[in-house]
């Protein structure tokens, strides 16, 4: 993880930046943000997506952008790295509890196939509303590309799992 003791106002900042998607989530919780550096008067926000193709990311950049902006950081340029590439491990596991309070089901760590994107293989989904497992996908494709529409079969709910990579 990056130095958070360089830079921590605009640590900070970046902290009070919602998900776009899910709102209970900052863009820190998710670990997107890499580093943040700054070169003479320039502040470098590097930052790597997560799913390629998620629209939220173009979101992204424009929340931090204004975010910084807003706190009178006018001279700000984002960097985005593809390597590593982000996986869901990143997102911190008090952050993982807010995603199944919210309703959503956290992705199922150590199940970074990206066969399970595409199959069923991710079998231990836990209901975020009763908690029991014996849950069947619906869809592949749930509110957004990055979730997958399931339903627990004991309580019948249906819900987003938000899918592992
Ligand atoms: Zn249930």
């Amino acid at each position: 993880m990056s130095d958070t003791k360089k830079h921590p106002e605009i640590w900070n900042l970046l902290a009070t930046i919602p998900d776009p998607e899910i709102p209970v989530l900052s863009i820190l919780d998710l670990g997107i943000v890499r580093d943040v550096t700054q070169e003479e008067d320039e502040l470098i926000i590097t930052i790597t997506p997560t799913y390629s193709g998620c629209p939220a990311m173009n979101q992204f950049e424009d929340d931090i952008l204004s975010k910084l902006k807003e706190n009178n950081y006018q001279n700000v340029q984002i960097k985005t790295v593809y390597d590593p590439p982000w996986t869901t491990d990143w997102i911190n596991d008090e952050a993982l509890k807010r995603l199944e309070e919210y309703g959503i089901a956290p992705p199922v760590k150590g199940t970074q196939d990206k066969g399970v994107l595409f199959s069923e293989g991710v079998k231990q989904v836990r209901c975020p509303v009763c908690k029991s497992t014996n849950t069947s996908v619906i869809s592949q494709f749930g509110s957004t590309a990055c979730k997958a529409l399931y339903k627990c079969n004991d309580c019948l709910e249906p819900f987003d799992y938000f899918k592992c990579i």
